[in-house]
């Protein structure tokens, strides 16, 4: 008898040890299927501004949406002085908030292309880039999440926006050159409203996923970033048992969310870019970019701590 009592123990004791190296991701936001989706924008292979997998992937998060009865479109438009012969398409998704007569509007989004990596000066710049990570995680997961939202809506409307043309078009950062498809946005928001009312009054909140899925996850902090949107970030990942993975590492992070802060709204980018001294993570921009680097804990942990912020972020924005 006594001898069968360390069998017993170490049976019990293994799925223990397990679960203490990786806690469960407790939440609604199911990263299986936001990996899925990753998976099956992936699979359209490299979708730069322009390409056939472009529109296979736009299409694909059309046609998700609109299986789920989710108001959705395109917004297709051109830039002939800096993008000539190009045609970007953002997709947006609308999910109505239960307040009655609250038409003030909180916006998620993610760009959906991925970097250009071909016809560059440079056989460095040259390559097979799918943008798993960069452009891929962040779509994926931001469908799961309008998926939950429509099930589960907050008081206020939400607007879930996936961008076309975030990549800068030459193989280095050129701004002038890149961010298309919020740009456009923030025009196409402020035709929405009248002129009268500011647009940080009718989007108080702007809040961009963009590298959400590494296995190593490590959201940096942006320094152009609102403060208050951090700290409750911080705050729900800190009880949620994750902020391991939040806000280590600081730099300043041009992305999609810089139109709306022109617009002096209040921004969030959640990115992993690393820190001002280690620079961009070793995979960024390059061939490495691939399914291998995701991981389902990850997406599952950016989501559930993202729609475990909102209700917060709701109260204290939308009054
Ligand atoms: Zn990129």
């Amino acid at each position: 008898m006594n001898a069968r009592i360390p069998r017993i123990l170490f049976v019990a004791v293994l799925p223990a040890l397990t679960s203490c190296q990786n806690p469960p991701v407790k939440g609604p936001i199911d990263g299986g299927r936001a990996l899925a989706h990753v998976r099956n924008l992936v699979a359209f292979g490299p979708r730069p501004s322009g390409s056939k997998a472009l529109i296979q992937t736009r299409d694909y998060l059309l046609g998700v949406l609109r299986k789920a009865k989710i108001k959705a479109g395109i917004d297709s438009f051109t830039d002939p002085e800096r993008a000539k012969g190009l045609r970007f398409h953002n997709v947006w998704a609308e999910i109505p908030g239960t307040r009655s007569k609250e038409d003030r509007l909180l916006v998620l989004g993610s760009h959906y292309d991925s970097k250009l990596c071909r016809g560059h000066p440079l056989p460095e710049q040259n390559f097979r880039f799918v943008g798993a990570n960069d452009g891929g995680s962040s779509s994926g997961l931001l469908l799961e999440i309008a998926l939950w939202l429509e099930q589960n809506p907050l008081p206020i409307p939400v607007l879930c926006v996936w961008f076309d043309g975030e990549e800068s078009l030459e193989f280095d950062w050129n701004e002038n050159r890149a961010l298309f498809g919020s740009k456009r946005c923030v025009k196409w928001l402020r035709a929405r409203f009248p002129k009268e009312r500011s647009l940080a009054s009718c989007v108080p909140v702007m809040i961009l996923l963009d590298m959400v899925g590494a296995k190593d996850l490590s959201i940096s902090l942006d320094l152009n970033s609102d403060r208050e949107l951090i700290s409750i970030v911080a705050k729900n990942a800190r009880a949620l048992g994750f902020e391991k993975h939040f806000f280590k590492g600081k730099v300043s992070v041009t992305d999609d969310h810089i139109p709306f802060l022109n617009y002096s709204i209040r921004v969030l980018d959640l990115i992993q870019f690393g820190d001002e001294t280690s620079g961009p993570p070793s995979w960024w921009h390059t061939p490495d970019d691939d399914l291998d680097i995701l991981s389902e804990r990850s997406l599952a942990i950016v989501g559930n701590v993202l729609v475990a912020s909102l209700p917060e972020i709701v109260k204290r924005f939308y009054k």
